[in-house]
């Protein structure tokens, strides 16, 4: 679904410049949870910022669901990160003289939409904040606060979920509490996450890239969805080959020569019926034919009487 070709990004500076992306080549599948790591620097944070359409880049390509970002147009961009992508970030990124209910809203409110009550209600529910709606952000723990980032990003139901070190700033227990949420959400869709904690992607990922100075070096499993299709012809072939090989059993061949016999013996008969059809005209022709010299010899001969009586 997502994909990036050699895409680069340089940060210039005072003392120079910084290749926070040097040439990362990556694909990512539909679903499942995938962990970017990496030293302090190594660019995961500007991977998450240019793939969410928050920062430009410099060359390279980016595909989205087949289409590309160089063909994006301003409001593309926009309805891309208002509707595609959801944000979860290590310092949360809320509003903290809000209300929770606002904060969560805020995201659909921004695009015109209302968030229902009902809606609101059961994702709380499910995140394990129930009950919060009117406590504002300052007022809430880490933990919380995280979840409630987490609904946020949810709220507009997006196929990409961006975590930048979500656990960050959480005690272990909590930040196995996240994990476990975010794994639950990364069934359907997309999470890309950033983690400094090893031990959590080891545990929760279903594949860890690492970056260093900007580029790819190691993936764990990685993703080519070329190889996808290739797979699929694959089996094509091989399910038509075990077509072609169940086609040829001695069975199916006396299958088939039963069918051929049936079709001969039914256009038999067809011939038979179109020879008796035939042999029924030929018969009424016959009959018709006497029938009208009968007919005629019997009109003649009164006209004969007729004519005699006249005379
Ligand atoms: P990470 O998230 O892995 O710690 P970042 O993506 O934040 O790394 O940064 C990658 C590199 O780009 C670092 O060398 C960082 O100093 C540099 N960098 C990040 N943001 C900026 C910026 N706004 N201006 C200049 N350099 C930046
Ligand atoms: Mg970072």
């Amino acid at each position: 679904m997502l994909k990036l070709i050699d895409v680069r990004k340089i940060y210039t500076t005072k003392v120079g410049d910084v290749a926070a992306m040097d040439g990362i080549t990556v694909e990512f599948p539909d679903n499942g949870m995938i962990f970017i790591n990496g030293k302090s620097g190594s660019g995961k944070t500007t991977l998450l910022n240019v793939v969410g359409g928050l920062d430009g880049f410099d060359s390279g390509e980016i595909i989205i669901d087949g289409k590309n970002f160089s063909t994006f147009t301003d409001s593309d961009y926009d309805s891309y990160r208002n509707t595609f992508v959801g944000f979860v970030f290590q310092e949360y990124n809320l509003l903290p003289d809000y209300t929770v209910g606002k904060n969560i809203q805020i995201a659909n409110e921004l695009q015109g939409k209302e968030t229902s009550k009902e809606r609101l209600k059961e994702m709380m529910a499910e995140f394990d904040i129930a009950g919060l709606e009117n406590r504002k952000i300052s007022e809430l723990s880490g933990g919380q606060k995280q979840r409630v980032a987490i609904v946020r990003s949810l709220v507009k139901d997006p196929k990409i979920i961006m975590a930048d070190e979500p656990t960050g700033a959480l005690d272990s227990v909590t930040s196995v509490q996240i994990m476990e949420l975010i794994r639950e959400i990364a069934g359907e869709r997309l999470v890309i996450m950033v983690t400094h904690n090893p031990e959590l992607a080891e545990q929760y990922s279903t594949r860890i890239v690492k970056l260093q100075d900007g580029l790819v070096v190691s993936d764990s499993n990685p993703y080519d969805s070329s190889m996808e299709k290739e797979e699929v012809k694959i089996k094509t072939e091989t399910e038509f080959l075990s077509e072609a090989r169940q086609e040829n059993t001695p069975q199916n061949k006396i299958k088939r020569k039963t069918k051929k016999e049936k079709k001969i013996k039914t256009s038999m008969s067809f011939k038979t019926a179109l020879g008796l059809s035939g042999r029924n005209l030929q018969a009424k022709k016959g009959r018709t034919f006497v029938t009208s010299f009968a007919g005629s010899i019997g009109i003649i001969s009164v006209c004969l009487v007729l004519a005699l009586s006249n005379g």
